[in-house]
């Protein structure tokens, strides 16, 4: 039988761990990277549930523990830095997991791992794709690519996935606006996650790493679409909403005009009906980005690249694949309606009683519950096996 040739569209998470398992369960793997080098940069995500299953059948259990971001816990702080509440971190679970890594030390992980054989082409993305017998995929530098299979694993804004996808695409836009950033760290930075909350729906976040710098994160719930303006000009409309913040709202503003890694993402779930056709199939945030309010979404992006080539090694097909992982995302995607408001408060009195119930919550009584809440990616289902390779 000759080889099937597979392209994958994006180099993270989802797309560098379906190119790992497709290349290892005997395909030949193309991957197309829209930027011009690989994207190293990124904040902290965590692998949660299954996904440390499918990090140890990647033999990077213990690479990936090697870039531990170091923190110890979690803590909600008030103005004045003192701590409210601490939420539980032990097992592997807590709000600080036990694989703590930042994106970029995660993505070139698997990327310095993958498999012999896999070619990855910068600075190039999909203009054009025909799906009759097989795939034929025209990039923007009018490459031809014939292919049997095309994964789509471009992120929550991919541009593939809704020129092929587009009417089936429910965009569910959540309100909140999230900027991340690397900062100088200062000595009062300690080992824990620091997270504050204040009134007109902003929190700020700051996070050890194992750089020797510090992770900040400004959330606001009432900001406009920041994803649309250019990095000043989303840092400019941060600066007026977090003017009056408190707490360390200066130092994070001011270390992210010069940081050298600033995301801006506006939380968007994304939903579908069906995640393939044909023989497309998209993974990770492309497919059902589940945001970090719902968490866990590096975990799924990993899990969907070992249970898609898996499905593909065995007659489940990508049936099975979006069967398998429909139970994962909806759990994340599913949470209730007050979570939002609750989270970012508008009032004084808002505050206040956002503060007494994070306490409560943290409370001794409570915290197996609170510890549930942190817990995604888990399933009673066994991971699907990989049939051998057969050339
Ligand atoms: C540079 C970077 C920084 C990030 N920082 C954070 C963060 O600080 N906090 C957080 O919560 N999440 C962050 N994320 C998102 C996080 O990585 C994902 O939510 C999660 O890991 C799922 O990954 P994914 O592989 O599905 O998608 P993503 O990680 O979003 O990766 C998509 C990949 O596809 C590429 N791409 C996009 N469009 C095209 C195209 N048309 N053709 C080819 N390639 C394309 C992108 O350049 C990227 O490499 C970041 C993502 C990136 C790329």
């Amino acid at each position: 039988m000759s080889t099937r040739h597979a392209v994958v569209s994006g180099a993270s998470i989802a797309g560098l761990s379906a190119a790992f398992w497709l290349r290892r369960t005997g395909w030949e793997v193309t991957v197309l990277e829209r930027s011009e080098t690989f994207r190293d940069g990124g904040q902290n995500v965590d692998v949660r549930g299954i996904a440390r299953e499918v990090l140890a059948r990647m033999g990077l259990t213990e690479a990936v523990k090697e870039q531990n971001t170091t923190e110890t816990g979690t803590v909600f702080v008030d103005e004045n830095g003192e701590v409210i509440a601490e939420l539980p971190s032990n097992g592997p679970d807590g709000a600080t997991a036990e694989f703590e890594v930042l994106r970029g030390d995660f993505a070139t992980t698997i990327l310095r791992h993958l498999p012999e054989g896999v070619e990855v082409v910068y600075g190039d993305t999909i203009a054009e794709v025909t799906d009759d017998d097989r795939v034929t995929i025209t990039t923007a530098s009018r490459r031809v690519l014939h292919a049997n299979l095309l994964v789509i694993a471009e992120g929550v804004r991919s541009s593939t996935r809704d020129l092929l996808f587009g009417d089936q695409v429910d965009r569910r836009d959540l309100g909140i606006a999230m900027v991340f950033g690397t900062i100088p760290r200062t000595p009062a930075d300690d080992s824990r996650w620091r997270w504050y909350t204040t009134t007109q729906g902003r929190q700020i976040h700051l996070r050890p790493d194992n750089h020797g710098t510090t992770r900040a994160m400004l959330a606001h719930a009432r900001a406009a679409d920041l994803t649309r303006r250019d990095r000043a000009g989303a840092l400019a409309e941060m600066r007026e909403r977090f003017a009056d913040a408190g707490w360390e709202a200066g130092r994070v503003l001011d270390g992210f005009d010069t940081s050298a890694d600033v995301y801006v993402d506006q939380l968007t779930q994304i939903r579908m009906p069906t995640w393939h056709r044909g023989r497309v199939v998209l993974a990770g945030d492309a497919a059902w980005c589940v945001t970090p309010m719902g968490g866990g979404g590096a975990s799924l992006a990993l899990v969907s690249g070992y249970v898609l080539a898996a499905c593909l090694s065995t007659t489940e097909g990508l049936a099975g694949y979006e069967k398998w992982m429909r139970p994962l995302v909806e759990d994340v995607q599913d949470f209730p309606g007050w979570m939002v408001p609750f989270a970012y408060p508008r009032t004084r009195l808002g505050l206040g009683l956002t503060r007494v119930v994070n306490r409560v919550m943290t409370s001794r009584l409570l915290a197996p519950l609170t510890e549930r809440m942190t817990q995604v990616a888990y399933t009673e289902q066994a991971l699907p096996p990989v049939a051998a390779a057969h050339h």
